[in-house]
């Protein structure tokens, strides 16, 4: 049987379950990620549609980019939490925000994305490859 997790809001009324392990986390210092989180950076686990089931409904915003992808947030209208946002840059793909399972055992990120704005005291560990914005190739 494959990991059952739960990703929720803070109030609970929006909910993701998500089934087996995410593709991959990323780790990501952009400005827009500050302001989502309120935190220095942000944390997202990607996971394909399939292994996802969403329970609530969320509140839509869809945020300006630097780069050429749009990406949707998602989040609870109730009290505000941002559980998954939506990117065009990844088709058929969630990201869920890592900080909503509230699990300490929750995989580590391989990415960390936007180097050039992460917080100077915030140091990621050798297993997690810094780029400067978000070019992983
Ligand atoms: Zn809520
Ligand atoms: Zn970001």
């Amino acid at each position: 049987m494959s990991k059952q997790r739960e990703a929720r809001c803070n109030c609970g009324k929006l909910s993701v379950e998500a089934q087996g392990e995410p593709a991959w986390v990323s780790a990501c210092s952009c400005q827009a990620c500050q302001r989502r989180t309120g935190a220095p950076f942000g944390v997202m686990a990607f996971f394909p549609m399939e292994q996802l089931s969403i329970a609530g409904d969320a509140k839509r915003w869809k945020r300006p980019c630097d780069s050429t992808n749009e990406a949707v947030h998602h989040f609870c209208a109730n009290c505000g939490s941002t559980v998954y946002v939506e990117s065009e840059a990844t088709p058929g793909i969630l990201a869920i925000a890592v900080g909503c399972f509230t699990d300490p055992d929750f995989p580590q990120p391989q990415f960390a994305a936007w180097g050039e704005h992460r917080h100077n005291w915030i140091a990621f560990p050798e297993s997690c490859r810094e780029v400067q914005g978000q070019d992983f190739s």
